[in-house]
């Protein structure tokens, strides 16, 4: 059995088009399917590497190193499937290859064209993503809106491969919004609108899932399933949730997962949803609540830290407690007479995640100081625990000046720097240690106790490393250098001493985290953060 779910989306953008493929996942996997997971970008852009956080959101990596749509974390958070670099397709990626073929006279002379050269290697790839032995279904998204130019020949490599699959073994899913007007009217016409430019492009959506505010009733459900040639069951109302992790149990209260196995003929055990009721009932109704302070550069936008922000309310569902995330501009640390006590004083935990740029890199440091001289849990991912170094170098080892090669490029004490054979490399893009490799950890230190392992394996995105030319120094004044590269050549993570948790990973294991599988870093450090905050009560 080998099955493709399109998921397209209507009216406008950011409808969760991600989420609605994810939780489709998520309950067919419930059924006990194996399930493939595939991103259609319809940018230029080869991969998301080179794209501004500010534009685009965060950059997602995967295990082999690509650097790819945001999307692909939820479809890590949500599913089991393996995500790596055959899992996103760009444009970009689909035309070079073709020019490329074009360019070696694989054509043989032909006249190349969007149909049927690059609708055909569109195909190909798609239909590579799902090839697994294993694999039963494949899901795949395509990303915009129906209707942009840019989508055109990936509408049509659907329409192709739903034709050539037959409907029982190619449905399409599509995502659209039904506003409210004033007076709370439900308006179903910019649907309908979209259905047609779908069916415009020769597909006829089997299922709608319907964006609204408060919900559609029965009667909305009807009107549309009319218009739109849909089935009355195939219409499913996807109202705001308080929590993206509640959407598959919405659209399994609706039967969607019914009506998607019904439609491709599969037979199916129950679906097995405990794990995501428990999980909503710890974001929903937690026992415990703590509030994480985030101190980075893109905190105004969103999804700059999509991955962190759900790693943390993992943490907090590994502990039973309601994570509060106050995010805080760097910026508030460098202003003059600022007092990192005062603005850390409603916060049990402080986090540091990754950036690139110079732009507040002294008011993470002040922030990170105040932590480590007053015990509050501490954890730096990736340019957060080069905080940590250039913090020690300053304060504990008293050179002033100590900095990261990146913001100082000419710094004496450059305790974080580009590696020999990295100085010469100006090719952005190039130079990146992407992906996964192993780490070693000291037995006994905090890493180790939490995730009861002295190797695991984590992604990495970044390109400057703890400079090993003062190694030496910081360990004789006590910092931990609590992990390296197995070779012990790279420092993977540091450790504050004698403080209840002050960890920093060279890595991103935000990557990693599932809500029924919260990484053992984030729910260590938001036990620590709720140790803090019983402490304080009780002071
Ligand atoms: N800018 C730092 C580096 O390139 C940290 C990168 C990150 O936090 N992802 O090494």
């Amino acid at each position: 059995m080998k099955k493709l779910i399109f998921v397209t989306g209507g009216v406008c953008s950011s409808l969760g088009k991600g989420v609605t493929a994810s939780s489709i996942g998520s309950l067919l996997e419930a059924r006990g399917l194996a399930v493939r997971m595939l991103k259609i970008d319809p940018y230029l852009n080869v991969d998301a590497g080179t794209m501004n956080p500010y534009q685009h959101g965060e950059v997602y990596v995967t295990d082999d190193g690509a650097e790819t749509d945001l999307d692909l974390g939820n479809y890590a958070r949500f599913t089991a499937a393996p995500i790596s670099r055959a899992n996103s397709i760009t444009t970009g990626q689909v035309y070079r290859e073709v020019i490329n073929k074009e360019r070696e006279g694989r054509f043989l002379g032909k006249t190349v064209q969007v149909v049927p050269h690059i609708t055909d290697e569109i195909k190909s790839r798609i239909v590579a993503a799902g090839r697994d032995p294993e694999a039963d279904v494949t899901i795949v998204e395509i990303g915009g809106t129906v209707g942009d130019m840019e989508s055109v020949p990936f509408l049509e490599a659907a329409r192709q491969l739903i034709h050539e699959y037959g409907r029982q073994d190619a449905v399409s899913v599509h995502v659209t919004l039904v506003p409210e007007v004033t007076g709370g009217e439900l308006k179903t016409k910019p649907t309908q609108h979209s259905v047609k430019e779908l069916q415009e492009v020769g597909i006829q959506p089997d299922v709608l899932v319907c964006r609204s505010a408060s919900g559609l009733d029965e009667s909305l459900r009807r009107k549309l399933a009319a218009f739109t040639n849909v089935e009355y069951e195939g219409v499913i109302s996807a109202k705001d949730a308080p929590t993206i992790y509640q959407i598959p149990l919405v659209f399994h209260e609706q039967g969607l997962d019914q009506f998607l196995l019904a439609k491709m003929n599969v037979e199916s055990r129950h679906a097995d949803l405990r794990a995501w009721k428990e999980v909503v009932r710890k974001l929903t109704e937690p026992k415990k609540r703590v509030r994480i302070g985030v101190v980075g550069k893109y905190m105004e936008l969103h999804d700059a830290y999509k991955s962190v922000w759900e790693a943390l309310y993992h943490g907090g569902i590994g502990n039973d407690a309601g994570v509060e995330i106050v995010r805080i501009d760097s910026s508030r640390f460098e202003a003059e007479g600022a007092d990192p006590g005062e603005i850390l004083s409603d916060v049990d935990g402080l986090l540091v995640p990754g950036g690139f740029g110079q732009r507040g890199i002294d008011g993470m440091v002040a922030a990170a100081r105040w932590s480590r001289e007053h015990g509050l849990p501490y954890f730096g991912l990736c340019l957060g625990m080069q905080i940590m170094a250039i913090e020690w170098a300053r304060d504990v080892l008293g050179w002033a000046d100590a900095n990261s090669a990146e913001f100082a490029p000419d710094a004496d004490r450059a305790v974080v720097s580009l590696l020999e054979d990295q100085v010469d490399v100006k090719n952005y893009g190039g130079t990146m240690r992407l992906g996964s490799n192993d780490s070693v950890f000291k037995d006994g230190s905090k890493p180790a106790l939490a995730y009861g392992s002295t190797r695991v394996s984590e992604r990495h995105r970044h390109r400057y490393e703890f400079s090993n030319a003062f190694r030496g120094d910081f360990e004789a004044s006590g910092l931990v250098i609590a992990g390296t590269t197995p070779d012990g050549e790279l420092v993977e993570s540091l450790e504050w001493p004698g403080h209840p948790w002050g960890v920093g990973v060279q890595y991103h294991p935000e990557f990693k985290s599932k809500p029924t599988a919260p990484h053992p870093l984030f729910a260590a450090f938001v036990a620590a953060a709720l140790e803090r905050g019983k402490k304080k009560a009780h002071a």
